[in-house]
């Protein structure tokens, strides 16, 4: 069986950024590669957006960028902007096609459908396939959205609806978000904080067919592309191992209250990078313990208080942007998670450090 010096265990999008990320720094010049990916083509299966707080190797994967955003409950809406950092939406099936020509063109590294057709013993590994305990007291978000193209212009492409809470909540978390791409192509997608075991949210099509149908009033759409998925409101788990590294979700690359992941998955894939000549010994990667402890609390008065949820995040928004924005992508400092702390309902923060 073969030996490698690296094994990327999954090649998604945190097996691939790192590949790709040692790839371009000429560190498999001289060092071998296996990526482990059990699926049999690859093609585009989600969207990654995100605001651009940093920079990433992916701008040429960008399908659009907004700097204006809203955020509505039944009844009010905020306008925003973003100028500093846009918002802006991966297209998977070109992230993936630019990474493997990269790396096909490198005989060191190689593809196996099974971890099985390799020898791991001297190997460091790198493991992006989640452990989950089977605990159904855990939240997830899931969420179903489509691309969605129309005969006419009908969208505003200049902005994008980052929640609207003018929905069915059946006593859970539920917003729609909807991304215009041009003036007629756009992503509707619903998506719900809540249970996994929990199927009572699962009608996606009906729900998505019914906003578009009869909120954003829009009748002559034909849908060219779905994606489903959810992201686990919860760390994976993530036992220290000697040669083995946990990347993407299963290394906790989550924020945990927003679900944000890509520009995590990229920070961790620097790091790595910059640290592989001593990858052994280098301090673990995390996303500060602060916003660890911030999400926690956040969490607990969402699964104890579903209902107060769009008032809070509505609220949040009162903040100015630029500092919710630095917030939410795990950026800011002192001073600005103090102003946004200070615009939640505070017994209901206190109550919660103590449930
Ligand atoms: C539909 C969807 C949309 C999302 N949208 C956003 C977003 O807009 N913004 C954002 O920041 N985050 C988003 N996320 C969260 C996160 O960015 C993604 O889940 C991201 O793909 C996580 O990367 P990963 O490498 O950890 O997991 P994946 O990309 O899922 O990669 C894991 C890989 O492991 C492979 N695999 C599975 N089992 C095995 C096995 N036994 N052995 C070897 N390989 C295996 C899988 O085939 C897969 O390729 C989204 C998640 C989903 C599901």
């Amino acid at each position: 069986m073969k030996e490698f010096d690296y094994v990327i265990i999954g090649g998604g999008c945190a097996g691939l950024s790192l590949a790709y990320e040692l790839e371009i720094h000429e560190k498999l010049k001289d060092k071998t590669l296996a990526i482990i990916e059990p699926r049999d083509e690859y093609k585009k299966d989600k969207t990654w957006s995100f605001w651009g707080v940093t920079s990433h190797n992916f701008d040429d994967c960008v399908k659009k960028k907004w700097e204006n955003f809203s955020i509505n409950i039944p009844d009010k809406t905020n306008y925003l902007q973003c100028k500093n950092s846009p918002y802006q939406s991966i297209d998977s099936g070109l992230f993936y096609e630019k990474i493997n020509n990269i790396l096909n063109e490198n005989k060191n590294i190689s593809f196996f459908k099974d971890i099985s057709q390799i020898d791991l013993k001297d190997a460091f590994v790198f493991n992006s396939v989640p452990s989950i305990k089977k605990d159904h007291r855990n939240l997830w978000q899931h969420f179903c959205g489509v691309e969605i193209e129309t005969k006419s212009n009908f969208f505003d492409d200049e902005i994008f609806n980052l929640m609207d809470f003018d929905c069915d909540q059946r006593e859970s978390v539920h917003f729609f978000y909807t991304l215009p791409y041009s003036k007629n192509t756009a992503l509707v997608e619903t998506t719900w904080l809540s249970k996994m075991n929990d199927n009572s949210q699962k009608d996606y099509d009906k729900q998505i067919k019914d906003y578009i149908e009869n909120h954003l009033n829009l009748k002559d759409y034909k849908i060219i592309y779905r994606e489903e998925g959810a992201i686990p409101l919860f760390y994976p788990i993530d036992k220290h191992e000697k040669n083995k590294i946990n990347i993407g979700t299963a290394g906790g690359m989550t924020r945990l209250s927003t679900g944000y992941t890509f520009l995590n998955i990229q920070d961790h894939s620097r790091y790595i990078r910059e640290n592989i000549e001593n990858i052994s010994n280098v301090k673990k990667y995390k996303i500060s313990t602060k916003y660890q402890f911030l999400d926690e609390i956040f969490l607990r008065v969402l699964e104890k208080h579903p209902e107060k949820m769009s008032d809070i995040f509505f609220k949040m928004f009162k903040a100015s942007p630029k500092t919710v924005i630095k917030f939410l992508s795990n950026k800011s400092n002192f001073f600005e998670d103090l102003s946004i702390i200070l615009r939640m309902p505070k017994l209901t923060f206190i109550k919660a450090l103590f449930y």
